[in-house]
C-alpha cells in the first residue's frame, strides 16, 4: 500500500527545517531594520542634494515591502507547523478534497525535496500547475 502520511521522524525533520527557515527570516528582518536606520543617519548627515530624500524614501519603502513579504512567509510557515501538529503536513491539498484529482507522482504526498525547499507548500508541483490552468 502506498504511503499516505509522512512518519513522525520525517515530520520532525520538516519541523526543524521550518524552524531554521523562520530563524533565518527574523535575522533578515533584523538586518534590514538596522541597515535602513544606519542609512537614514548617513542621509541626514550628507543631505546636500535634493534627490537624496527621494532615494531614502524609496529605500525605506523597499525595506518595508521586503519585511511584509517576509512576514507573510512567516505566517505561512506557522501554518505549516500547525499542519505538522494536525498530521496533514505534506499531503497534497487537492488529494485531500478529491483523491482522484491528485496526480502527484507519489500521491497524496508532496515530494520530500519540494517540502524541504518550499516548506509552506500545500500542493504537489503537478497539482499546483493544474490549479494554475484551472484544470482542478
Ligand atoms: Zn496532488
Amino acid at each position: 500500500m502506498a504511503k499516505t502520511k509522512y512518519s513522525k521522524s520525517e515530520l520532525a525533520k520538516f519541523e526543524k527545517n521550518i524552524n531554521d527557515k523562520m530563524g533565518d527570516i527574523s535575522e533578515n528582518i533584523h538586518a534590514v531594520r538596522s541597515t535602513s536606520s544606519s542609512k537614514s543617519s548617513v542621509f541626514l548627515e550628507n543631505n546636500t542634494e535634493d534627490h537624496n530624500e527621494g532615494t531614502e524614501a524609496h529605500e525605506v519603502e523597499k525595506s518595508f515591502l521586503l519585511m511584509s513579504r517576509e512576514s507573510d512567509y512567516i505566517v505561512n510557515l506557522k501554518k505549516a507547523l500547525q499542519r505538522i501538529k494536525d498530521g496533514t503536513y505534506g499531503i497534497c491539498q487537492v488529494s485531500q478534497s478529491d483523491p482522484r484529482k491528485c496526480e502527484c507522482p507519489n500521491t497524496p504526498l508532496i515530494a520530500k525535496e519540494r517540502l524541504l525547499e518550499v516548506p509552506n507548500a500545500t500542493k504537489g508541483v503537478f497539482c499546483k500547475q493544474k490549479k494554475k490552468l484551472n484544470l482542478v
